[in-house]
């Protein structure tokens, strides 16, 4: 197998790795950053980006992270396709794999994987991804001002979200596939009290119909053991709110995770428990999620990464 040393490996090119290969470049830490199997991350498959701020206008997803790949490139950052597919962080330089078949010895790492939001598997999902479907409201709440909407599941963060949601839009149904919710009894009350959201209990959605984007989702109510009852629900959008998978899986030997698999780091800072390994974005992050707070946390590892390799004469 083939190997190379570098200063500074990043993993992950969403805005915390190309904010982190910005940051990195222009310190003149020649960073290699390795893309996986989505150059440019999550936003490369949303349309408009209204929250980033800079741009009064908005700006598409596809186009915000082609501008960061490009400012990260103008500084000297070594972009690169390739998937981190394993990785020793048991002594300096660290290990990692890169398709199984070149090995980066690295003195820091950045790992900003991202964490990939969870769906119910129904083909209706892809089909209407972006027209009506959407896995985060913060991100799309704003498109559903005065509209009906439903949020899929049961625990904190979907009620969180059913509740962000009833303060723009007309009505709010959660889909809760069990006869209670798993939420926290506070988070419980105000979904229950809140008079634009309506629980719907025992509920599956199956399918989503509508000519040009969502107008409607299929349920199924279960009735008793044996019996349900089919029927329609027309919506204007689907949010589903049941979770999302870090993706961390590779570095879990050597770091601390929480029972979800977001990377555990040092509070307030990107610094993880192997000294000059640091993680930044959506996977470290099980709170905020956003491609903002992502490329602030990959500024703050890159900083950190810098006075790593400084403090350890490796600059
Ligand atoms: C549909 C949608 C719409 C959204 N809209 C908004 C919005 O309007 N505003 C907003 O602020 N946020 C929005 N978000 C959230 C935002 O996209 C994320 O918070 C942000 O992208 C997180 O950035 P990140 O850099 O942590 O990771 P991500 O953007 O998730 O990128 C992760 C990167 O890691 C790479 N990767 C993963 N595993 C490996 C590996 N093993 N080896 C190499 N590379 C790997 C992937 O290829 C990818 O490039 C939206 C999300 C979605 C899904």
């Amino acid at each position: 197998m083939s190997t190379e040393k570098v200063k500074c490996l990043i993993i992950g090119s969403g805005p915390a790795g190309y904010t982190a290969a910005i940051y990195t470049g222009r310190a003149n830490i020649a960073p290699v950053l390795y893309e996986g199997l989505q150059p440019g991350g999550q936003l490369t498959i949303t349309t408009e980006v209204e929250n980033f701020p800079g741009y009064p206008e908005g700006i598409s997803g596809t186009q915000l992270m082609e501008d960061l790949r490009k400012q990260a490139e103008r500084f000297g950052a070594d972009i690169r396709n390739g998937i981190a597919t394993s990785a020793d962080l048991s002594k300096r330089p660290y290990h990692i794999t890169i398709d199984d078949e070149k090995v980066i010895e690295a003195e820091t790492v950045i790992i900003s994987t991202g964490a990939t939001a969870k769906y119910l598997g129904l083909e209706d999902e892809q089909k209407y991804a972006g027209m009506g479907v959407s896995a985060c409201a913060t991100c799309d709440g704003f498109f559903y001002r005065k509209k009906t909407v439903a949020v899929v599941g049961g625990g904190d963060t979907a009620c969180e979200e059913a509740i962000y949601l009833a303060g723009l839009a007309k009505q709010v149904y959660l889909i809760v596939r069990k006869p209670f919710l798993r939420a926290s009894k506070i988070m419980q009350a105000r979904v229950i009290n809140h008079p634009n959201i309506k629980v719907l209990f025992e509920h599956n959605a199956v399918g989503l119909y509508g000519e040009n984007g969502v107008e409607g989702v299929h349920l199924v109510k279960r009735q008793g053991e044996s019996d349900e009852e089919r029927y329609d629900l027309p919506i204007d959008g689907f949010f589903l709110a049941i979770g999302h998978k870090p993706n961390s899986d590779i570095f879990k030997d050597y770091l601390d995770t929480d029972e979800v698999g977001y990377i555990i780091t040092e509070e307030g800072t990107p610094r993880t428990k192997v000294p000059g390994v640091f993680a930044a974005g959506d996977v470290a992050d099980p709170h905020y999620r956003q491609a903002i707070t992502a490329a602030g946390s990959g500024c703050k590892a890159a900083i950190e990464a810098e006075r790593y390799l400084s403090a350890n004469n490796l600059l």
